[in-house]
This record gives structure tokens, C-alpha cells and sequence, in this order.
């Protein structure tokens, strides 16, 4: 068994400040691993302890994505890629695609990616998509449960996430999926872990070493321009506090509110 997990390194919300605007507000700031990336690298580790089998990270961006991928070892990976060249920068989603599914096949045989549901940074969430797409094997997208994956067989029954509910997939491997938060519960990596990954050595691939054209990803092959990236608006509210002579008086005052605003 062979998985892939695709992880990005992406600025880190929870400490960007409303000084980082614009087009720096993606490029500034502390970076963590993609939190939905947590997932994926945590259902490929699973798919490893029960067939066996081999886990490789392998994310797309500068020389300091390698923090992204080092968590993914830190937790269990056995190997990991960073695909990195000044060629990649500039590039929408299909050249991180190309560039992704070149280094996809330059590692080999292998029966599944999975991804993320989206970037935190970017969300467009087509990335997964149009890597399938390039390599074409199926998709299987919002993912919250592997029902049962058969690698004799090549062949995968998952439950995708809805709306309105669940929907029961089948689909031949090798094949890529994104997955949600609901599919398990990433492990913290170890302490032999993390002192494996502070080791280890991450290869870089350039778009030479995956014999791509530079004409073909980054700015140069950019069919969308990025034009503005810009913080929400700050959100307004107010507090108020509820006050009564008893208990059932304030919850009935809360109620009468919350009606009058159409809450409920
Ligand atoms: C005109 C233009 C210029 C851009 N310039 C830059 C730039 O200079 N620098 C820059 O960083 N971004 C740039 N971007 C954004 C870049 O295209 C996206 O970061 C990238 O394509 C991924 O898209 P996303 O963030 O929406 O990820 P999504 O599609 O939402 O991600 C879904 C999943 O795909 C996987 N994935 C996504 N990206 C990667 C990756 N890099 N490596 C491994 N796995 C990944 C993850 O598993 C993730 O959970 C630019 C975009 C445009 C349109």
C-alpha cells in the first residue's frame, strides 16, 4: 500500500493581525501545516497500520514548507517531498496541480492521495480535483469515512459529506480523495517522532527534476489573476444581559429577543 498525503504550509489565521492586508496577508506571518492537511496525513497513517505499506507527505512551496512537511513525519510519515522552484511561484491552482501530479508520478506506483478539503489560505478547494484530473484517476471529494478500501482488489467504498447528508461512493484505486474534519482525529506527534522528522532529509524537486516545462506552472501559466486579498470587514455587536426576577422569567425575555430578531 502506497498513500500520499498532499500538505501546505499556509499562514497561520489565529495570529494574523489586521496590520497584514492585501496580497501580503497571504505571503506574512507564522506558517503551520494546513490544519485540514492533518487529516489526510492521519487517514493515510491509519490505511498504514492496517495493510501496511508506506506513507509519503509531499507538499508544493519555499524552502520553509519543509516545517509542513516535518509534521507529517513528526506524526508518522515515513518519507517526505517538498516539490520547490522559483519557477512554481505565481501559479493558480491547476500549475500547483501540474506541478503536484508530476511529482505524484515521479514517485512510482501508488493506490491513493489524499488531501485536504481545502487551503486554509487560499480555499478554493479544486486543487485535489484537478490533480486527479491530471493524473486521471477518480475523485472522491468531502470524504468522512473510508467504509472499506481493498488494495488486492483496487478498490474503495467511502462516505462522503453533504448538506443535507451522507453519500455511499465506490471507486476503483488508485484514486485521490479530500477529506473533512469528521473522518478521524489527528494524532499529536510523538517525541521519537519529532526528533526523527528535525533529522531527516527532504528532498527538493524542481520543475527539471519532474520534467515540466516552466512555460506550463507558476506566474508564467497563471490562467487566473489575483487582483486584491483583503481582511473582512471587523464584525459589530453589541452584549446585552438579560436580567429577571427568576430564572424562567429571563429565559422567556431571551426567547421573546430572539424571536423578535427572527433568530428562531
Ligand atoms: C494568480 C495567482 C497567483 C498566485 N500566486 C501565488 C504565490 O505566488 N504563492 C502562493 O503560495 N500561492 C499563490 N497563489 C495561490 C495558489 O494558487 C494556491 O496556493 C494553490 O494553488 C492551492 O490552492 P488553494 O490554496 O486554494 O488550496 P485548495 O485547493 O483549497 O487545497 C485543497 C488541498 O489540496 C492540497 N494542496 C493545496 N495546495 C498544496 C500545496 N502547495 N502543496 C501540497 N498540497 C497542496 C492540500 O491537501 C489541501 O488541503 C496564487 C493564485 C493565483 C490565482
Amino acid at each position: 500500500m502506497n498513500a500520499i498525503a498532499l500538505v501546505k504550509h499556509v499562514p497561520d489565521t489565529a495570529q494574523l493581525s489586521s496590520a497584514l492586508d492585501g496580497l501580503k496577508l497571504m505571503a506574512e506571518g507564522p506558517r503551520i501545516i494546513n490544519p485540514w492537511d492533518e487529516y489526510a496525513v492521519e487517514e493515510c497513517l491509519k490505511l498504514r497500520e492496517a495493510h501496511g505499506g508506506q506513507v509519503t507527505v509531499l507538499s508544493l512551496g519555499p524552502a520553509q514548507a519543509t516545517e509542513a512537511l516535518k509534521q507529517g513525519l513528526a506524526m508518522g510519515a515515513d518519507q517526505a517531498v517538498l516539490v520547490s522552484d522559483p519557477a512554481f511561484e505565481g501559479g493558480d491552482t491547476l500549475g500547483t496541480a501540474r506541478a503536484l501530479a508530476a511529482a505524484i508520478t515521479k514517485l512510482g506506483t501508488w493506490d491513493i492521495v489524499i488531501a485536504g478539503r481545502s487551503a486554509l489560505d487560499g480555499d478554493t478547494a479544486q486543487t485535489a480535483i484537478q490533480v486527479a484530473a491530471l493524473l486521471g484517476v477518480p475523485q472522491l471529494t468531502y470524504v468522512a469515512h473510508i467504509r472499506e478500501i481493498n488494495f488486492e482488489a483496487q478498490t474503495i467504498s467511502v462516505e462522503r459529506m453533504l448538506e443535507g447528508g451522507r453519500e455511499v461512493l465506490t471507486s476503483r484505486l488508485p484514486c485521490v480523495v479530500s477529506v473533512v474534519k469528521e473522518i478521524n482525529e489527528p494524532r499529536y506527534p510523538s517525541f521519537m517522532g519529532i526528533r526523527k522528522a528535525a533529522k531527516a532529509s527532504i528532498p527538493a524537486w524542481t520543475a527539471a527534476d519532474l520534467n515540466l516545462d516552466p512555460a506550463t506552472v507558476g506566474a508564467a501559466a497563471s490562467g487566473v489573476s489575483w487582483a486584491e486579498v483583503s481582511l473582512p470587514p471587523a464584525r459589530e455587536g453589541a452584549c446585552q444581559i438579560i436580567t429577571g426576577d427568576t430564572p424562567e422569567a429571563m429565559a422567556a425575555a431571551l426567547v421573546d429577543k430572539l424571536m423578535a430578531e427572527k433568530i428562531i
